[in-house]
C-alpha cells in the first residue's frame, strides 16, 4: 500500500497512542513506509494546547529515531505539519532550522478571524457571511504558503469544508485555488489526498475530485495522508485516495527524503 505521510504523536496533545503503535497498524496494513508529520511547534507559547512545545522538538526526533531502530523494514520519515501564520514564520523557521526533516507539510488551520477547523468553536460557521470570508481568506494565506517555496506538501487543501459549509460564491475561490495550484505546479510543491475528512461531518476526502482533476492539470504531484491521531487511522481509507487519485487522471505520486522528491508509480 501506498505510503502514510502524515501520521501525528502525542506530543501534539491532541493525538493518542505510542509511535511504535502507529507503525505496527502501517505493518499490519501492508504500508512499506509512513512519515511522522506531528504539529509544529509555535515559540512566543502560541496556541500550546495543540501542539509540542518548543522544547518538546529534541523528544520528537526522539521518538522518531526510537521507532526507526524499533523496526528497521518500515523506511520512517521524519517530518513536520506546519502551520502558515503570517508574521510568525520567521521565528517558527528559525526554530527548526537544522532539523533533518524528510518533507513539511505546510498546512492552514486559522484565518484571522478564528480557528475555523476547531470543533469546539464549530458554531461560529452559521454567522451570517462567515463561510464566504473564511473561505476566500484561507486560499489567501494557502497561496501565500505555497509562494514561499518553504513546503514540500500542501496539507488538506479544502479543509474549510470540515464542516459542511462551502462559500456562496465558489467560482470566485476556484478561482483562487487554480492560482495556487499553477504555483504549486511551477515550483514543486506536491498536494496531499488526505482521508481524514472521510471522519468528520463532511464525510469528503481532502481535496475533493474536481480539485484534484484541477491539480493534475496545473502539473502538480500528490502524496497520501491519513491524518492519523490514533494508531487505528494510519492507512485509513487509502483504497478509496488511490481510487480519487486514478480518477482524476495520476499515474503516480510522490515520496520525500531529506526534501529530495522521486516519483514512483501508483500501485495498480
Ligand atoms: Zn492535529
Ligand atoms: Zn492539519
Amino acid at each position: 500500500m501506498i505510503p502514510d505521510y502524515h501520521i501525528h504523536s502525542r506530543l501534539c496533545r491532541h493525538a493518542v497512542g505510542e509511535a511504535r503503535e502507529y507503525v505496527e497498524t502501517a505493518l499490519a496494513r501492508g504500508l512499506g513506509e509512513i512519515g511522522f508529520a506531528d504539529h509544529c511547534p509555535y515559540p512566543a507559547g502560541f496556541d500550546p494546547r495543540y501542539r509540542m512545545l518548543p522544547e518538546e522538538l529534541s523528544v520528537y526526533r526522539r521518538i522518531v529515531d526510537d521507532v526507526r531502530c524499533g523496526f528497521p523494514r518500515m523506511r520512517i520519515r521524519y517530518a513536520l505539519e506546519v502551520d502558515w501564520v503570517p508574521g510568525r514564520m520567521g521565528d517558527v523557521f528559525a526554530k527548526i532550522a537544522g532539523e533533518p526533516f524528510d518533507y513539511l507539510i505546510g498546512s492552514v488551520h486559522h484565518t484571522d478571524e478564528f480557528p475555523f477547523d476547531n470543533p469546539e468553536i464549530e458554531d461560529r460557521w452559521r454567522e451570517e457571511g462567515l463561510a464566504d470570508r473564511v473561505w476566500l481568506r484561507y486560499m489567501d494565506l494557502v497561496l501565500e504558503m505555497v509562494s514561499s517555496g518553504r513546503f514540500n506538501i500542501i496539507g488538506h487543501f479544502d479543509i474549510p469544508k470540515k464542516f459542511g459549509y462551502f462559500p456562496s460564491d465558489k467560482s470566485a475561490v476556484r478561482e483562487k485555488m487554480s492560482g495556487i495550484l499553477d504555483v504549486a505546479g511551477k515550483n514543486g510543491t506536491a498536494l496531499e489526498i488526505n482521508t481524514s475528512g472521510l471522519r468528520k461531518p463532511v464525510k469528503e476526502i481532502y481535496p475533493s475530485l474536481e480539485i484534484l482533476r484541477m491539480a493534475r492539470e496545473s502539473g502538480v504531484s500528490i502524496t497520501f495522508g491519513s491524518d492519523a491521531h490514533a494508531p487505528g487511522d494510519v492507512g485509513m481509507d487509502f483504497d478509496r485516495a488511490l481510487a480519487l487519485a486514478r480518477a482524476a487522471g495520476y499515474r503516480d505520486y510522490v515520496l520525500f527524503e531529506r526534501g529530495r522528491a522521486s516519483i514512483y508509480p501508483l500501485p495498480a
